[in-house]
């Protein structure tokens, strides 16, 4: 809004061509609905109630749709699989880097232990069609000396396919001070730190990430649109937000017109679109970017401006994220491959 939109003769630019790094994607909440319903059958569990009828209201029965969707994922061909899947249905929305997050805990008891569970999942990275890396995350509600546990786990595997250390769930339930040292083991290896915060928290919240836990990302992070001060913050010290805009009207935190991502972008801070959880939410990453422009009225050169923050926040090996944001340039030039066509 306030941009030159496209002229009114042009075609809309095509999103799905807009090259695209997808930087939060929870591994239980990526699940394709028949895959969730198939899995669910061989393992002889009930048939999991799926969110088709929207009727997700707040943190529990959230919490109560993702367990189901987690108890599915028994063995390590299943996470291998899901990781599989989720990169595929990106590619088809553009995606060219995927990180994909999880937090090991839930599944190690039937895999035989965190290590297990990762391995699992970097099977899966390895042989996704669109290059992924692996974050590993713990609770805001678990025990700092746990997430110092998985942190270590994490910087054993950098450079094998790990490439970041977070922190997921309510933030509400931990205090940042606590997970310091957690935090300091990932930078230590080289991981970028990417705690979700300032979902339910207010801007102080996000602020303490930055300056205690050295976040290089934060997942969400919108309340810090409320806050000159820790706008200021984030966009000098170049910490994107990864905003989900579908997450947010489920939880009374944005409706979804009024996604703060324009306030953002105004005040320098990078903005990263991603999905979050598509199973429980059910839109991907390309609905992400068709919100944005419809719902948000950003134009095209946001939308593109959005596509290279995420890129450039990344941890796309270099060569990989200068090739995708010279496409983001050619989208915007009208030179993609797909106008070509035309
Ligand atoms: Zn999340």
């Amino acid at each position: 809004m306030g941009d030159t939109q496209r002229t009114n003769s042009r075609p809309p630019r095509d999103l799905r061509a807009l090259p695209k790094a997808h930087l939060h994607l929870h591994l239980a909440g990526s699940l394709r609905p028949a895959t969730l319903r198939e899995l669910a059958e061989r393992h002889g569990l009930p048939d999991p109630r799926l969110p088709s009828d929207p009727e997700i209201q707040g943190w529990a029965r959230f919490q109560e749709l993702y367990d189901a969707a987690r108890a599915v994922l028994r063995t390590a061909e299943d996470l291998r699989r899901v990781v599989v899947e989720a990169a595929a249905a990106d590619a088809e929305d553009g995606c060219g880097w995927l990180e994909i997050q999880v937090d090991p805990t839930a599944y190690a008891p039937l895999l035989g232990g965190t290590r297990a569970v990762l391995e699992a999942v970097l099977a899966g990275a390895a042989e996704a069609p669109v290059p992924t890396g692996v974050i590993v995350s713990s609770s805001w509600a678990r025990p700092a000396a746990h997430a110092e546990r998985l942190a270590a786990l994490a910087a054993e595997y950098a450079g094998a396919g790990v490439v970041g250390f977070g922190l997921s769930n309510d933030e509400r339930l931990g205090r940042p001070s606590d997970f310091a040292r957690a935090f300091r083991i990932a930078a230590e290896a080289g991981l970028l730190g990417t705690p979700h915060s300032g979902f339910f928290t207010g801007p102080a919240h996000v602020r303490e990430c930055v300056e205690v836990l050295g976040a290089a990302r934060v997942g969400h992070g919108t309340s810090a649109a409320s806050d000159p001060a820790t706008l200021a913050l984030l966009a000098e010290r170049r910490v994107a937000l990864e905003v989900c805009p579908t997450s947010y009207p489920p939880f009374g935190v944005h409706e979804l017109a009024d996604v703060p991502v324009a306030t953002l972008l105004d005040a320098g801070v990078p903005v990263a679109l991603a999905a979050d959880d598509p199973l429980l939410f059910g839109v991907g990453l390309l609905g992400q970017y068709e919100i944005c422009r419809t719902a948000l009225g950003l134009s095209d050169q946001r939308l593109a401006a959005v596509a290279g923050d995420g890129i450039r926040s990344s941890s796309a090996p270099e060569p990989l994220r200068v090739a995708m944001l010279s496409t983001v340039d050619a989208w915007l030039a009208g030179r993609g491959p797909d106008l070509d066509a035309g």
